[in-house]
């Protein structure tokens, strides 16, 4: 049985993505930043036929990570696909706005990969929920144009997002040419993790592919209740990332199941 790991599956699109896995044969590990929130969805989408496995996981927490890794490698062998849904967007922008936000939506999906990428088997899916909030025109072009540069590499992406929390901090962001928007430097940084990870495992003979998605607008806790979509129909991009059939694309950024800018 394959296995998934979805982040911030407690709720929202997170707990969709949740839903179309289990539906489609996967074991899902829900995994929660609270766990009796990750039993509660366990029990909402629990079928007869259906194996799902409740899991603490603060995506910021070492040691919560390191435990889901643990997790996975003795109850499962590895894993097959992982979802980075968990994602966090605060009102106002300021030096702990910028940090925080970076840390949940960027830096929790990049440590989480480095964990867990060890552990995933041939034909593994790695989908990043990104945003169209993740667009850079109110970027300085240069700095836009280093996230997509094909020759990007992980340390210097890190670095650019380093870069960001500290510019912040010392209120030198807007000369720095940054956006005022944490959530949409932080998500433009996924879709370009997700480009770099594609590029780096190329060459790996697992055939992982590594995609971002833009849900669309989605009626959530964090869309609000005045947005169109459904929390399923927000799950459906993210969802067909994570079963791309073997030969399918890797490194790009997705909405409605087409490729997007941003
Ligand atoms: P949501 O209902 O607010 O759900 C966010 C989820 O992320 C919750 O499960 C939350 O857990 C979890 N989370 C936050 N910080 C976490 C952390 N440090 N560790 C682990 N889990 C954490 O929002 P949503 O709309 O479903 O958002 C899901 C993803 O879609 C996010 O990445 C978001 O940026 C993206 N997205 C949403 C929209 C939209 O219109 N809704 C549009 C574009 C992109 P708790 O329950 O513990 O808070």
């Amino acid at each position: 049985m394959r296995v998934a790991v979805v982040t911030g599956a407690n709720r929202g699109i997170g707990l969709e993505i949740a839903r179309g896995l289990a539906a489609r044969g996967l074991a899902v590990v829900v995994a929660s930043r609270a766990l009796a929130a990750a039993e509660q969805a366990v029990a909402e989408l629990a079928a007869p036929d259906r194996v799902l496995e409740p899991c603490r996981l603060d995506v910021t927490s070492a040691a919560e990570r390191a435990a889901l890794a643990d997790g996975l490698r003795t109850r499962h062998g590895g894993l097959d696909v992982l979802v980075h849904n968990a994602g966090v967007s605060f009102h106002g922008f300021d030096a702990r706005v910028a940090r925080d936000t970076l840390a949940t939506n960027f830096f929790g999906a990049l440590e989480l990969t480095r964990l867990l990428l060890p552990l995933v088997r041939p034909g593994g899916r790695i989908v990043m929920v990104s945003s169209g909030l993740a667009e850079r025109s109110g970027w300085a072009p240069e700095l836009a144009a280093r996230f997509s540069d094909p020759a990007l590499d992980l340390p210097t992406l890190t670095g650019l997002l380093e870069r960001f929390v500290e510019d912040v901090r010392l209120r030198r962001h807007g000369e720095a040419g940054w956006p005022t928007s944490a959530y949409g430097v932080s998500k433009a940084g996924m879709n370009a993790l997700a480009a770099v990870l594609a590029r780096e495992l190329a060459s790996d003979d697992r055939h992982i592919l590594v995609n971002a998605a833009c849900p669309g607008w989605v009626r959530t806790r964090m869309g609000g209740p005045g947005a169109p979509r459904s929390a399923e129909e927000g799950a459906r991009t993210p969802l067909w990332l994570a079963l791309l059939p073997e030969g399918g694309p890797s490194g790009g950024f997705f909405r409605d199941e087409a490729p997007a800018d941003w």
